[in-house]
């Protein structure tokens, strides 16, 4: 692991600042406890509970300090609940916090205790005046006894219906262009650009809208990409894929993405990581849990199933889009043609309860019969399996949907952070949007909220398809 973050509820943001950011300017403290929400690089503690002080556990006034029995009591509960240990703490000042020397000697102190109790690294966090939070993981040093490493947490992922993030500078300063931008700058201001310029964006699925999605990203400023798909690029794929030429027939996806990338970025500072492998697989799973948000650019039940479960169980908003093309029987004229957007995750409704794929379909994928012909043939309801028919225009109207979701998410424009699902009707050339959905009365995924790696559901395995399709490019 080399990169840690924090993801906290807008519900425990706002406990925790009404407690800690106080009226008459002093510091004050309190706990949480935590789950681990482990990636391929970037280990994210979840706040599951806020523990706030009884009276006498804690003084405010001098030093902000708290009893023996306050630390004892919430070990007592994170041991109770198998979960880590945070220690929080305020600052009268505003943004990303660094530490006194005071703060560094508590936190070292509780390190070995909170180790030895949870198993876990105490987490500690810092709050500044207008809510921005920093945060460290303190590590055991496995070379020298009782040594405790801090590391400090690139970002704090506060999360509702809006995704607010606090970077550390250090780590991830801003880079941007101010020649390259100056339009967009012009759009939104500076802060949004540093903001946008530094979150870590996965891209699943690299098919025609993934590769449209990608070329906006990169136009628009973004340096962190994660792009995950197993498959290659084939001649079929030329009359759709964006940045994709007939020179890359035979390469893999993500190796002509990552070419296109590269040319489109206007970031100085880009940086992709490129994972041959599905989401369904554990490498691609695992890859997406490094990621701020995720577009799902898929078209199979199971990868759509696989990002509903990272959606709620860690905490990443997902955006995902499809397309339903219908045609006459002999597939000489079009029918209708719909496309719809929509960001899932927290506080919204998930993709099985708003459509978008059926579990009993994702388990079929799961097994191979979803590949094989002589099944699928005899299934009433197939038509989604080889529902392949696409034209380039609608692929990028969908694509720029989906990132002017990510926009709503992220900026907020006038305090909107959530516009809904969205579906374009081609045939009437109209757009409904379904606004405030949440799932139904007897769904999973709301029982899964923020368990991080704490769960009994493993929702990837070994994909066939995939790995025969990285086989055929070695070959
Ligand atoms: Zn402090
Ligand atoms: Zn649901």
């Amino acid at each position: 692991m080399n990169i840690y973050s924090v993801v906290i509820r807008d519900d425990h943001h706002k406990s925790l600042i009404e407690h800690l950011v106080r009226l008459d300017e002093q510091e004050d403290l309190c706990f949480a406890t935590y789950v681990p929400s482990t990636g391929l690089n970037r280990l994210s503690g979840i706040i599951t509970k806020v523990i706030l002080p009884k009276k006498g556990e804690r003084r405010v006034h001098g030093n902000v300090g708290f009893l023996p029995s306050y630390l004892e009591r919430v070990l007592r509960i994170a041991s109770e609940r198998k979960e880590g240990v945070a220690f929080l703490h305020s600052h009268p000042w505003p943004g990303w916090q660094r530490m006194s020397s005071d703060d560094i000697v508590a936190e070292n102190r509780m390190a070995p205790a909170v180790m030895a109790t949870t198993g876990l690294p105490l987490l500690g966090l810092t709050t500044g005046n207008d809510g921005s939070w920093s945060a460290r993981f303190w590590t055991k040093d496995d070379s020298i006894k009782r040594k405790y490493n801090r590391q400090w947490c690139e970002t704090v992922r506060v999360i509702g219906k809006s995704l607010k993030i606090t970077f550390n500078d250090d780590l991830l300063p801003a880079s941007f262009d101010k020649g390259k931008q100056l339009r967009t700058i012009s759009a939104w201001g500076e802060k949004t650009q540093e903001d946008l310029s530094r979150i870590r964006v996965g891209i699943v699925g690299l098919g025609s809208v993934g590769s449209i999605v990608a070329e906006i990203l990169s136009r628009t400023g973004i340096s962190n990409f994660t792009l995950i798909d197993f498959d290659g690029v084939e001649e079929k794929n030329l009359d759709r894929l964006t940045n994709v030429f007939k020179k890359d027939i035979g390469r893999s996806k993500v190796d002509a993405i990552y070419d296109a990338i590269k040319r489109s970025g206007t970031s100085p500072k880009i940086k992709i990581k490129k994972i041959e492998y599905s989401v369904c697989e554990k490498e691609g799973f695992k890859a997406a849990l490094d990621c701020d948000l995720l577009f799902s650019c898929v078209d199979r039940p199971w990868p759509r199933e696989v990002l509903n479960f990272i959606a709620y169980s860690h905490m990443i908003p997902v955006i995902d889009g499809g397309i339903m093309v219908r045609t006459n029987k002999r597939n000489t004229a079009i029918v209708g043609a719909d496309w719809k957007a929509q960001t899932v995750g927290y506080k919204r409704a998930c993709l099985e309860c708003l459509g978008q794929y059926k579990t009993e379909n994702a388990a079929l994928e799961k097994s191979g019969l979803l590949d094989d012909p002589s099944y699928v043939n005899d299934l009433p309801n197939a038509a989604f399996v080889n529902a392949h028919e696409n034209v380039f225009v609608f692929s990028s109207h969908l694509a720029s949907l989906e990132v002017l979701q990510m926009l709503s998410l992220l900026i907020a424009p006038s305090g909107i952070s959530d516009v809904g699902q969205q579906m374009h009707h081609f045939v009437t050339g109209t757009m409904e949007t379904q606004s405030s959905q949440a799932c139904h009365n007897h769904c999973f995924f709301p029982t899964i909220i923020g368990v991080g790696d704490v769960s009994s559901v493993i929702p990837y395995g070994s994909h066939k398809i995939a790995e025969e399709s990285r086989e055929s490019r070695r070959e």
